[in-house]
């Protein structure tokens, strides 16, 4: 079974709430996965030793062949603004080069296109469990790419071992990496807070997961902030809200320092408990 974890929006406890599910559930036999490749943390909450860490490979960016000489006008086949000539040589911008391979098709002769290093994926052996995970190259893009190689490398591992676990915290928003991390998952677990943007941005990240035809449910994280807002998340998500995690000030203290909030010993910690029980119980696990 492939859970994912997501909120649509940063900031509302979904890795919190995604370490608390990996412990809760590390006796079944799980591999856990942040597919938040823009801005990695599992790995803080649970270090470990690196198995594998390969380069990954997932878009191109163009090359020019130095002993060949182009003419200055054809930079302005670039839309991107990353070519540029200077006595009949080209000047390739690397940030800004989109591998579109428009200049390939002007000059198939001078231009290539090469495969461009993005990022890295990580397979780590934790205490309890294998995490996997991508980095991606600062300033690079294709994120959604990076993500669909870091399930893939995730399904391999429970494969290997027999894990028949797989829990994926998504990034936030709803964009591609989003819909990668989405993808082939059988259960979705929507974070939400109490304010407005969270509320709205579950609601949307909730199109993408039913898209899908995803079954979900929803825990309400931070509790106790906002009676309004409270209220509300109740009326919206109605059965579909499985707990209530209240705002717990251990919470920060705990990640400040490394540690998962479900091994404190405040209201939240006992809280997370309860939600992992919920989720076990929606899933059948
Ligand atoms: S591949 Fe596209 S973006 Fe890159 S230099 Fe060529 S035309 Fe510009």
């Amino acid at each position: 079974m492939k859970i994912v974890i997501l909120s649509g929006k940063g900031g509302t406890g979904k890795s919190s709430i995604t370490s608390s599910l990996a412990l809760g559930l590390s006796d079944e036999g799980i591999v856990l996965v942040d597919a938040d490749v823009d801005c990695p943390n599992q790995h803080i909450l649970f270090p470990g030793k690196n198995l594998r860490k390969s380069p990954l490979y997932v878009s191109k960016t163009a090359l020019f062949d130095h002993g060949k000489n182009v003419s200055e006008s054809c930079a302005q086949v670039c839309r991107f603004g990353a070519l540029s000539v200077k006595n009949g040589k080209a000047f390739i911008d690397k940030i800004k080069c989109e591998g579109c391979g428009a200049c390939t098709v002007l000059h198939p002769d001078a231009f290539s296109l090469i495969p461009k290093f993005g990022g890295d994926l990580i397979v780590r052996e934790g205490n309890d469990f294998p995490l996997v995970y991508g980095v991606l190259e600062p300033g690079e893009s294709g994120s959604g790419k990076i993500v669909f190689e870091v399930k893939k490398a995730a399904e391999e591992v429970a494969n290997e071992r027999g894990y028949g676990i797989t829990l994926i915290d998504a990034p936030a928003g709803i964009g591609c990496p989003v819909i990668a991390a989405v993808t082939g998952c059988n259960y979705a677990v929507g974070v939400v807070e109490p304010t407005p943007a969270s509320i709205a941005n579950l609601q949307r990240a909730l199109e993408v997961v039913s898209q899908f035809q995803i079954p979900y449910s929803i825990i309400l994280n931070k509790a106790g902030l906002s009676e309004k807002y409270e209220q509300k998340i109740r009326t919206i998500f109605g059965s579909s809200l499985i707990a209530e995690i209240p705002y717990d000030e251990e919470v920060p203290r705990l990640l400040a320092k490394g540690i998962p909030p479900a091994l404190g010993s405040g209201g939240a910690a006992e809280a997370l408990k309860k939600a992992v029980l919920a989720v076990k119980e929606m899933t059948d696990l």
